[in-house]
């Protein structure tokens, strides 16, 4: 997008009317003050090592500026504006992210589309390796979510949550989940008893809940297990963390929950075959665990979009799921207008928004609302005509 262009006014204009009627009722993450800003204008490049003392001082900042995008740091800092190195870290929130890109949706196949960054044409299906128009290898992946994979992401961020409130113990408020606005979830956990930790327990934590790393030997599943071994370490019924998942789906799949006593199932369990035990442990471990990105939460530094913010692929609020059962992505984060405009579309998938779908658009013009055609407009499927 050329800076000036048709399209890029119609985008700040749309920004500024969201910041002009809402930034001031705008809520940020605790410790603001302690917190390093950074933003992306609609001209230039992103600024960094900002800091804000107040919220109202950032609501200004809003309304004045018309950001493209904007995102604050996890962590904490005696002097937030300096050089990394001299910031002071105190601390940093424990943070995860579900990404749609990471859950390789059957769905990814249909709405997969590529644009070149040469002569801007679109395509259809999986980046080649060359644009089909004018031969340059400068191809860039349009990253796209439907309603199916928001689904699925909602799913990985309600197993998250399983495992942060029953395995970690965490008290549910202390933990806040938004939208990203995008595709997929950001998971906040604001405690004092992990602000603290270190890249490497960060990371542990990230491999515990993607269930990786779990030993079967913890469970005496391996091909010498020994009945005594068994019985000594299989986990009662409806037991806790990994092993009481995995324990619980291996009775409830060998059809053994109404066995008793205890001593029996085992004795089932160590007449069954290593191959088809391990194959039950490893679907526990992939039912259960959450597929999140392990870089966002190892990271203490990490940078990530500021809440009540918009995206600036697609115009939608990174928004608070109070309830996240009913939370839907396609209409709850939508904030910009329904004031149709007239833009030309090429190749976009379906989109559902506000229980409608636009599309698919194949090189027409069409007159839609402003909400749809921010998001074609941001993901580089439409300009203003
Ligand atoms: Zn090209
Ligand atoms: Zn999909």
């Amino acid at each position: 997008m050329q800076i000036g262009d048709k399209s890029t006014i119609f985008m700040k204009e749309q920004f500024k009317k969201y910041y002009d009627k809402s930034a001031g009722s705008l809520n940020f993450p605790e410790r603001l003050s302690e917190r390093e800003i950074g933003y992306i204008p609609f001209q230039g490049s992103m600024t960094r090592h900002l800091s804000f003392g107040t919220p109202s001082e950032l609501r200004t900042f809003l309304i004045r500026e018309v950001p493209r995008s904007v995102h604050y740091s996890s962590g904490y800092y005696s002097a937030p504006t300096l050089p990394m190195a001299q910031k002071g870290w105190k601390g940093a929130d424990l943070i995860f992210d579900i990404d749609t890109d990471d859950l390789h949706t059957p769905c990814q196949a249909e709405h997969s589309r590529w644009i070149c960054t040469a002569c801007s044409s679109i395509g259809v299906g999986k980046r080649p390796t060359q644009c089909s128009k004018c031969k340059q290898p400068r191809l860039k992946a349009i990253k796209w979510s439907c309603p199916k994979c928001l689904d699925s992401a909602k799913g990985d961020t309600v197993k998250l949550l399983d495992i942060l409130c029953d395995d970690f113990g965490i008290p549910r408020n202390e933990i806040e989940v938004f939208f990203s606005g995008s595709r997929g979830y950001h998971v906040s956990v604001y405690s004092k008893k992990y602000e603290s930790i270190d890249q490497m327990a960060r990371s542990d934590i990230a491999d515990y809940v993607s269930g990786k790393g779990f030993l079967l030997g913890a469970l005496s599943l391996s091909s010498k297990r020994r009945y005594n071994d068994l019985l000594r370490s299989f986990p009662e019924a409806n037991g806790e963390g990994w092993k009481g998942r995995i324990g619980n789906h291996i009775v409830n799949k060998l059809d053994l929950g109404a066995i008793e006593p205890m001593e029996q199932v085992i004795s089932q369990i160590s007449k069954t075959k290593t191959t088809t035990l391990r194959h039950l442990a490893e679907d526990a471990l992939s039912l259960f665990s959450a597929r999140i990105d392990p870089t966002v939460t190892s990271d203490v530094h990490r940078i990530l979009r500021l809440q009540g913010t918009l995206h600036n692929e697609t115009g939608m609020m990174k928004k608070k799921c109070v309830d996240l059962d009913t939370f839907d992505p396609t209409t709850d984060p939508v904030v910009i207008g329904d004031e149709p405009v007239k833009v030309i579309v090429d190749k976009s998938p379906p989109l559902s928004m506000m229980e409608k779908i636009f599309g698919p658009y194949s090189s027409e013009t069409v007159e839609i609302p402003s909400f749809a055609a921010i998001l074609l407009i941001g993901k580089g499927f439409a300009k203003v005509v």
